[in-house]
């Protein structure tokens, strides 16, 4: 244990200038979040919330205005009667596709759990089962196939392109606003009707910018990642065309009433308290991970992204290559943690995961990845995804015990 604290109090010597990066990111962040809160006013009453049907919820409303303000969109839909982020993906999904429609991923395959909502996986309800095509370009270099793009583009108009910014189980990098802005003007050029949709998860306040600032027409997240702060209790959010979040609405509710209804049920102080702490929970994960990332590679594990990698997204991965390690890793994650600290994670199938999952996740809010977790499909080459931490001073606690359990 000495030894590791000794490792990590070196490292962080080294790792001043990043993590100043992070804190001026972090800053701008907070400035946008306060500003959105002064303009639309926010007061006490607006954590009263509504039940039943949910008409005229003040405060829901008002969340809304606040998130389309932070995320550079024209109107925003927040509830939590989306699940979680992929429930938010699923309803976008079909709130824009038609039958003899198709969806381009211009980034691979999507996040496992929408296998089964595309229909990759075979699943009654799937969009594929409603007659919407599939189709998908990968990653060349960790970046967009530019030149697969636009010659695809130049042959077919899909009513809806995907584009997933953070890694989910696949080893690759995360796409910064800066890839994001070089690939959305060629799209538009080429097929300007497309729906450009971003899911965002993991991403936000990680840069100042977000999809829609670069010209992303409707981005997708969850509220138990980065934009809960680790207080919102679950839910999602989908922010951009005010055209596009009012289909969303419809899909996500019925037509005809949309976002007018959806009762917030006494959590809007919850999700606006969330939002207020986000961009230093962000950056208390931003370093976290690093940190991570740092020690584990000095210690001879192939990590990504390394320590001084530009990120996109809150992610760090470790490859054990070895069953068992991973398995002692996320152990160690687990016993650092602040709820079933007592309990050994074990791997085990998971709904719409294809392969056995070991999770580490001993949060408050159950499955939460803003607050620190560490997870993995057991398959080769045996990598941890692990995430989040609501401060720093907890991941680095936790990153110290994970160091030593691998001894
Ligand atoms: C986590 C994640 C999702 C799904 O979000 P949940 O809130 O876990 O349902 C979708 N896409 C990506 C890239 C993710 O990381």
């Amino acid at each position: 244990m000495m030894e590791a604290l000794e490792k990590v109090c070196d490292a962080e010597k080294k790792l001043q200038d990043i993590f100043h990066q992070i804190d001026i990111v972090e800053q701008k962040n907070s400035e946008k979040v306060q500003q959105a809160f002064s303009l639309e006013r926010l007061e006490e009453a607006d954590f009263t919330g509504t039940t039943g049907y949910g008409y005229n919820d003040v405060g829901r409303d008002k969340i809304e205005r606040i998130f389309a303000q932070v995320l550079d969109g024209e109107d925003a839909l927040v509830r939590s009667q989306f699940i979680s982020g992929s429930h938010a993906l699923c309803v976008a999904l079909f709130a824009y596709l038609r039958p003899g429609d198709t969806l381009l991923s211009i980034t691979g395959k999507p996040y496992d759990t929408l296998d089964e909502v595309i229909g990759l996986v075979e699943n009654p309800s799937s969009l594929a089962s409603f007659g919407v095509k599939y189709h998908q370009i990968d990653l060349k270099d960790n970046d967009f196939d530019d030149a697969k793009i636009e010659a695809y583009l130049k042959e077919h108009q899909p009513k809806l392109i995907e584009i997933q910014r953070s890694r989910g189980y696949a080893t690759r990098a995360s796409l910064t606003i800066d890839k994001l802005a070089r690939i959305i003007p060629k799209i538009k050029a080429l097929s300007p009707k497309t729906i450009i949709m971003v899911d965002n998860c993991y991403c936000e306040f990680v840069e100042e910018e977000t999809p829609l600032t670069v010209g992303a027409d409707i981005m997708v997240g969850s509220l138990i990642k980065n934009l809960g702060g680790g207080i919102a209790p679950n839910g999602a959010y989908i922010a951009g065309r005010a055209l596009l979040v009012k289909l969303a609405g419809e899909r996500l509710t019925l037509p005809g009433e949309g976002k007018e209804v959806g009762p917030s049920l006494g959590i809007n102080k919850q999700i606006l308290m969330g939002l207020y702490l986000a961009p230093s929970v962000v950056s208390a994960s931003l370093k976290t991970a690093i940190l991570t990332s740092y020690l584990l590679e000095q210690e001879g594990y192939e990590v990504s992204p390394k320590y001084n990698d530009a990120r996109a997204d809150i992610v760090q991965t470790i490859a054990f290559h070895d069953r068992e390690k991973l398995i002692s890793y996320c152990g160690a994650i687990q016993s650092a943690s602040p709820v079933d600290s007592f309990v050994k994670p074990t791997p085990a199938p998971m709904p719409g995961y294809q392969d056995d999952v070991i999770m580490a996740s001993g949060s408050f809010t159950q499955g939460s990845s803003i607050e620190l977790s560490c997870d993995g499909p057991l398959r080769e080459p045996y990598i941890a995804y692990q995430q989040g931490s609501l401060t720093y001073a907890y991941g680095r606690l936790a990153i110290i015990k994970a160091l030593a359990s691998i001894k």
